[in-house]
């Protein structure tokens, strides 16, 4: 039962989740495209073969493409905790922005609005812990922004959405790798191309890919939030 108003709007890209695996992660992504319209339209044309179970417009209208229960195809090639292939353990929810390629903007008050109360019912309908309510930049760091750096995480947090840490809450961390893989990353990649999703995700105001003295406290901070005390 949803409380919220879904227009239902099937795409055709969907398919059997894989047998035995739960739905334990939330993939939020934007759009990155020049209108919802166009959007919407590549997430059920045929051809293209992507999908998201939710579009959220910016006037905060929910469309359903892809009922929960069913496999939609947003994550791609992705990882996350030691798990790939996302799509068949996830739901997706595309969020309208133009992106950085087509003018990244701010995410508008009601659609934020629209993105916590969705996130909220999806959160009370399926095992998903809040360090499993990520970026597809977190999942895809070599290949994704989205819903990058002007993206509300704090605010959803403060809502129940998915975690954010205390600031002096932990030390600076020496073993970055390590610290990164505890969080979720795959560490297989270059160093500044991981350290950009982090900071797009949990240190939003320097997103240069380097390892400055904040980047590498709020590292620590993240880690021992979701690994807890003594991580
Ligand atoms: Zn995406």
């Amino acid at each position: 039962m949803s409380l919220l108003s879904v227009r239902e709007r099937p795409s055709p890209n969907q398919d059997d989740r894989p047998s035995g695996v739960p739905i334990d992660t939330l993939i939020l992504h934007y759009t990155g495209m020049r209108t919802a319209r166009e959007a919407i339209e590549r997430l059920c044309d045929p051809v293209a073969r992507v999908s998201s179970h939710y579009v959220i417009d910016e006037d905060g209208t929910i469309l359903r493409l892809v009922p929960e229960e069913r496999r939609a195809f947003h994550a791609g090639v992705s990882h996350w905790r030691g798990h790939s292939e996302l799509n068949g353990r996830s739901i997706g929810i595309e969020i309208v922005n133009p992106g950085h390629e087509w003018g990244y903007r701010d995410f508008a008050a009601l659609q934020m609005a629209a993105v916590c109360d969705l996130c909220l019912e999806i959160l009370a309908r399926h095992p998903i812990p809040a360090r499993n309510v990520v970026a597809h930049s977190d999942v895809a760091p070599d290949r994704k922004d989205d819903p990058g750096e002007k993206f509300d995480w704090q605010g959803l947090a403060a809502n129940g959405v998915g975690l954010w840490p205390k600031d002096g809450t932990a030390e600076p961390v020496s073993d970055v790798w390590k610290a990164l893989a505890d969080i979720g990353y795959r560490v297989d990649l270059d160093l500044p191309i991981v350290l950009r999703a982090f900071q797009r995700h949990w240190w939003q105001d320097a997103v240069s890919g380097e390892l400055d003295a904040g980047t590498q406290r709020r590292i620590g901070e993240v880690r021992r939030l979701v690994c807890g005390e003594g991580a």
